[in-house]
């Protein structure tokens, strides 16, 4: 596995595709888990070669806590990536992405009713920062495919426009979210629960999986359906952002018009903020 950690080291990528090899990459933070390991696996089976990144993104963080306490295992995870078989591991340093002459704060990104709605209105900034970092390596990676995780259902879906929009010539895909086997969404952050508080906020998946059944069941009280959600979620201790209905393709809020929704939810527990997604599908 090649460790490449300054920007001209890159230029490995232009011979794997000169011997004929599409690029899949994916993009972390670290702190690596099986929901890292399963987007891993899937740019394994598209591609012939697997480059990961992992780079604690500054410009994506609203909150200066949440950056400074990220957790960072750096030897573990590219142990782990070695064993899963990742050809390549991207660690830039911080100020390689951001070098001194830009302007830290400088760059917004506006998509009506993708980037101004629930984690957007919640984290401010949030999927600028994300979209920011995601632009700079796709020019610098330019894969084939780049891979994201359904627990970040909105992430997803602001990068595939963004991607659309500007044409850059690779293939988003997605998969679904790896679960520990009490239903709770991996997470990295999820280390900073006890193993007491892991079990408790299994209730948000529980939650959201009850909403998905009763609306795959023909529920038509929506809005009324999440709003109970969000109070049961208060009761069992959480402090909720929101519990949402949007259309699983576009993004749009969930009608009885569509059939492919998502529920998504974020919540606080602790002081440790989660979300989560669940997908769903009406007869
Ligand atoms: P992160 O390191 O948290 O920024 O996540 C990097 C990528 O892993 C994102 O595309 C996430 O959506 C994805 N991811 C994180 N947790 C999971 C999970 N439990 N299952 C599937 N994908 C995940």
């Amino acid at each position: 596995m090649e460790i490449i950690k300054h920007l001209h080291q890159l230029a490995l990528l232009h011979q794997w595709r000169k011997s004929g090899n599409t690029i899949g990459f994916v993009p972390t933070m670290g702190h690596l888990h099986e929901g890292h390991g399963a987007l891993i696996k899937a740019a394994k089976q598209w591609n012939e070669k697997v480059i990961v990144s992992i780079f604690v993104n500054p410009t994506q963080f609203n909150d200066p806590l949440d950056y400074a306490n990220y957790p960072k295992t750096l030897e573990k995870d590219r142990d782990q990536c070695l064993a899963w078989g990742v050809d390549a591991l991207f660690i830039p340093e911080e100020n390689h992405i951001y070098p001194p002459r830009t302007n830290i704060e400088g760059w917004t990104l506006n998509l009506p009713g993708l980037t101004d709605c629930l984690e957007g209105l919640h984290r401010p900034g949030h999927f600028s920062g994300v979209a920011r970092v995601i632009m700079k390596f796709l020019n610098l990676i330019e894969p084939h495919d780049i891979f994201f995780g359904e627990k970040d259902y909105q992430q997803a879906c602001v990068i595939r426009q963004l991607i659309d929009d500007l044409f850059f010539p690779v293939t988003v895909r997605t998969i679904p979210t790896i679960r520990a086997t009490s239903g709770l969404a991996l997470s990295s952050r999820n280390s900073r629960l006890s193993s007491k508080e892991q079990e408790e906020v299994t209730v948000l998946f529980k939650t959201l999986n009850n909403l998905k059944h009763d609306f795959e069941q023909g529920e038509d009280n929506l809005e009324s359906r999440c709003n109970k959600a969000s109070e049961d979620l208060v009761q069992a201790g959480f402090s909720v952002d929101y519990v949402a209905l949007r259309s699983a393709h576009d993004f749009k809020p969930f009608t009885l018009m569509h059939r492919e929704g998502v529920i998504l939810a974020a919540a606080y527990y602790n002081a440790i903020r989660l979300i989560d997604a669940v997908t769903f599908m009406r007869k």
